[in-house]
Formats: structure tokens, sequence, C-alpha cells
């Protein structure tokens, strides 16, 4: 079948002649008009956006494909990407066969499938408002800058700052939940927890020994009781009076001090003091914390200590965020499992273990796989893993990211239904780094170079992260650096790989993004702005915490 394939930014002409005069006895011809309604509001126009080159690709292996079940002898696909005023052509075919029934069975397929297989998008409606007429024409020429300019965003370079904070904006806080302490390790907490009574609830002894009045000042005293510290027994002691308390009992009554079984000598029911005590040995009731008083604020994660808070202070399911639901495909015919001993040209795939361990910090379910190097083999492959994938509050994919023939990360995050933000960051290392959002699910495509995936994830992803548990994102610390930092001025803000340890930060040696040595030993980024030479010993410097 003759086959010919056209993406343009101009109008399609109202008359094309057939693809195929002489042998064709049937010709059948489709446009697709843009209408002036869109989700039941009206608009001006819609905005088509697109891969060429694997549009391209797509739309000739679509229609090879349809035409082995229905031979046709000719097609002619013309796509109009950009915006598109309400009654013009956004995609026409034609098709030209021996009879009609091949050209309708495959111009039909062919549109059912454009849709879901070929990485043309629609961007977005234009409002009706957003139309402007030429004076002099009064034809319609186009939308406003700034809703131009929202297209052309997506691709425009974004500084370290800029993605994220974009990240931060873009992304929200997901549903919390309540669940028990045990669950709840490495959580954050979502609401602030407070003492619900005086913490300790009463006066309490912190010895074994006996409890007397504090201005007893008798020569033997009698044992009058002895309490476990279960016990909770009131009473009020007289001079000469002692009880037998352990290291926690609930006193019975005010004003005693409790001398250290160990400084008295016992006879029968009887005591004497051998030494005098320093102190009264008590706990008093609300001196850890007052009723009311706050004990952990929102957005703390739950560690150990702040565990045992919770635990003391009768919180037993705290409201938390949820178990984070991760999907993390790596891409590229080169990468092989770790295992396995590269041929020529494989890589082993370091990512998806360190992605693994990054995300250990946030608790959750990761689902990993592999997907072909290929855009319509990934769409079919993925299909295995559909639900995972829709179900997934985080999409991160591995390499792919940039504007190769074969980086298909963006589409195929497209295709899923992510909405690109940005898709390049002006950053070193790692520049192609994709972020796109679907209501609050949140997708990245990371540069497959490991050092570039160790920068972007914390940056970027550990951003997101962040956000999505209700916690406050990582942000700069102030450090100095313990030696000299050697560079050549670059003009991208660069995250440098270093390592923090008391005497300040040490810039770690990488030769290039693909270096993976340096991880070993990194647990900070140096923040190195644009075309800055070399920094010296002891300057001061932006960093973030890495490897947390
Ligand atoms: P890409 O971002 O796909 O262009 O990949 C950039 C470089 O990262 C290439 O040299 C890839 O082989 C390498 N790379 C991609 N994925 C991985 C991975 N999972 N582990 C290690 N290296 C990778
Ligand atoms: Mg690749």
């Amino acid at each position: 079948m003759d086959i010919t394939i056209q993406l343009t930014n101009a109008p399609v002409a109202e008359s094309i002649p057939p693809p195929e005069a002489g042998r064709a006895g049937a010709w059948a011809e489709f446009r697709g008009i843009i209408r002036a309604e869109e989700n039941g509001g009206a608009i001006s126009a819609l905005e088509y956006e697109a891969y060429p080159e694997m549009a391209e690709r797509e739309i000739r292996r679509l229609l090879e494909e349809i035409s082995a079940r229905h031979p046709c002898l000719a097609a002619k696909v013309i796509h109009r990407v950009g915006t598109v005023p309400v009654g013009e052509t956004a995609i026409y075919i034609s098709v030209a066969a021996k009879h009609r029934g091949a050209a309708f069975a495959l111009l039909k397929e062919f549109m059912d499938r454009l849709k879901q297989d070929v990485p043309i998008w629609k961007r977005r409606a234009l409002p009706a408002v957003h139309l402007e007429r030429d004076s002099e024409s009064q034809s319609t020429i186009g939308v406003r800058p700034h809703c131009r300019l929202a297209a052309a965003d997506r691709t425009a370079l974004r500084s370290l700052k800029e993605s994220i904070a974009e990240v931060q904006a873009r992304c929200q806080p997901l549903p919390p939940v309540r669940v028990s302490l045990e669950e709840s390790f490495g959580r954050v907490l979502r609401e602030p927890v407070c003492a619900q009574e005086d913490m300790p609830s009463c006066d309490r002894s912190t010895r074994d020994g006996y409890a007397i009045l504090v201005a007893d000042n008798s020569g033997s005293f009698r044992i009058v009781d002895t309490l476990h510290a279960a016990d909770w027994k009131p009473r009020q002691l007289k001079a000469g009076e002692a009880v037998r308390v352990a290291t926690g009992t609930a006193l019975p009554c005010a004003e005693l001090q409790v001398v250290m079984q160990e400084h008295v000598e016992q006879n029968g029911d009887a005591i004497k003091i051998s030494r005098p005590e320093p102190g009264l040995n008590i706990r008093r009731r609300g001196e850890d914390v007052k009723a009311g008083q706050p004990l952990v604020l929102a957005g703390a994660r739950l560690d150990a200590g702040k565990l045992a808070l919770l635990a003391s202070a009768g919180c037993a399911q705290p409201l938390v965020s949820p178990r984070l639901r991760v999907a993390h495909f790596t891409t590229g015919d080169e990468i092989i499992p770790p295992g396995q001993t590269p041929e020529p040209g494989q890589i082993r795939d370091s990512n998806s273990i360190l992605i693994r361990s990054l995300l250990q910090h946030w608790p959750g379910d990761i689902f990993q796989a592999h997907l072909p190097e290929d855009f319509g083999a990934a769409k079919s492959e993925s299909d295995k893993w559909k639900e995972k994938i829709e179900r997934a509050n985080l999409v991160l994919i591995s390499g792919g990211a940039s504007v190769g023939e074969k980086d298909f990360t963006r589409p195929f995050l497209e295709w899923l239904g992510f909405e690109t933000v940005f898709s390049q960051v002006n950053v070193r290392p790692g520049k192609p780094l994709i972020f796109g959002v679907s209501g609050s699910r949140v997708a990245f495509g990371l540069p497959g170079n490991p050092l570039s995936h160790f920068v972007c994830f914390h940056f970027a992803v550990a951003a997101a992260l962040a956000t999505l548990v209700g916690e406050k994102a990582p942000s700069f610390r102030r450090g100095q650096l313990a030696v000299p930092l050697d560079d050549a001025a670059c003009p991208r803000e660069t995250l440098w790989p270093a390592r923090l340890d008391w005497t300040g930060l040490h810039p770690l040696p990488w030769a290039s993004s693909g270096d993976v040595t340096c991880l070993a030993e990194a647990n900070a980024l140096v923040r190195v702005p644009p075309n800055c030479h070399s920094m010296v010993e002891g300057a001061a410097v932006d960093y973030l915490a890495a490897s947390i």
C-alpha cells in the first residue's frame, strides 16, 4: 500500500485529489473537524501536540497492520498540530481501494485506533474568549500570546528553583489514613497529637525505696504498707510512717519524699535512714507535659522516638500518610540485570536498586518492570500492568527522557494520561527530566544515567514525595566546603555530589553523569551556581542532604 503521511501546522486544503487514480474502485475520504464545544463548554480552538517522528512511525505501522487485514491501494494521512480553530480540519485521511468495503474498514479501524496508538495529543481546549479577531482581515488568527506560551512552556527549560517550586505546586497531599502504631513507622503524622492528660498522670517514685513525709525528722519509721508499680492506694501518711514503694509506683499522698532502699537499714517492719537523700526521688504529675499541650506536630515523620511518645500519650491509631504505591520502569534495550555479564554495548541495571533503596524512606509498595524500547511495544507490554500503573501514586520511568529517536518516555507518560508540566531542567547532571501530573498522581521521566538519576531523585522526586505524604519538602542547607571544588565554568546550575562529615563538605570526583563511583560516597549535593569556576576551601555553599 502506498502511504503518505504529513504532520503540519498549516490548515488542511479544502480539496485534495484522490491518492490513487485509475486502479481504485473506491476512494473514501474522512475529515475530523473541530467542533465549537468541548466537555460542555464553548471553545474557540483545540491545541494539538505531537512527536512528529514518532507519530509518523506509529501512523505508518498502524496503516500497515490494518491493511494486512483490509488490503487497500493507498492511504494519505494529514494531521494538523498546534492550534486548530473551530471548523477547521484536524485530521484528514483518504483511502483508495479496489472495493469500498476495504476502504471503509481501514478508515474506520484507523480512526478508532489513532487516538490510542499514536503520540498526538489533544493538549487542551481554548475557551471561546481567548480567540482574537484580526481587525483588518476579520479572520481568526489564533490565540493570545499567553495561550500559545502555555504549550511552549512544557518544553521550556526550568531552572532548579523553578522546577522544585513547580513540583511542589502541582503535587497535593494524599488523603490520610488511621492506622496502628505498628504500621506508622516512617509515615507522616497528619494531625497534631496533644497530651490528653498530664504526663506523668500522678506523682511517681523514681526509686525502689520508702516513701515518707518530706518534713518528717523521725529517727525510725514503721512500714505501714507495700505498694507495687501497678498499685493505686491513696492514704495520708503520718509522721513516723513509711510505705514501701517500687520505681514507678504512684505515691499515696502529697508532700512525700522517697528514700532509696540502699540508704536505709531495715529491722522487721521498721527502717532507719542511714544516709540522707539529696533529692525527693519523685517524678511530679505533669512535669513532662501538661494536658492539652502538643506532643507531636502535623507534618512530623514518625520515627521510633515519636512513636514511643504517641504510645505513652495513648494515641494508638494516629492519622498518618497512606502507604505510597510506586510503579518504576526501566527502559533501554541495552539494560541487563546486575547478575548478568554484559556483552559489548550492554549495561547493568543500577537504577532499579537505586530507586528501590531511595524509596525505602517513604513506606509503600514499589512495582518494578522493564519496558521494551519501542513506543508501540511498550504500550502493549504495559497493558499487563495496567492496574498497577493506574493505582500508582507515583510513576517513575528511567531513561528515554530525552529527544533521541527511541526516547518515548514523554509520549508514553502522556499516553498513560499524565499532563507534562515540564520536560527539561537547566541542571547538571540531569537535563532531560520530565514531570507530569494526572489528578493527584505524579510521574517523572528520569534521565537514565545513574548520577543524573540520583540528582533528579533528590531535588525533584523527593520534593514530590514529601508533598504527597504531607511533610515539608527537603530544602537546601548552608554548609562549608572542607576542600576546594574544582570545576570548569558551566552555564547550567550544578548539583555536585559530595561527602558531608563533621569537617564540612568534600566534593567527590565524577567524570560524567554515567559515573556511578561517587554514588558510594555521596550523602550531599552541593549547589554550584551557573558559570561558576572552582570554589575555594571554606566557601559557604548551599547543599541538599542526599541518600537520606
Ligand atoms: P537514556 O536516558 O535512556 O538516554 O540513557 C542514558 C544512559 O543511561 C545510557 O548510557 C543508558 O544505558 C544508561 N541507563 C539507562 N537506564 C539505566 C539503568 N537502569 N541502569 C544503568 N544505566 C542506565
Ligand atoms: Mg535509553
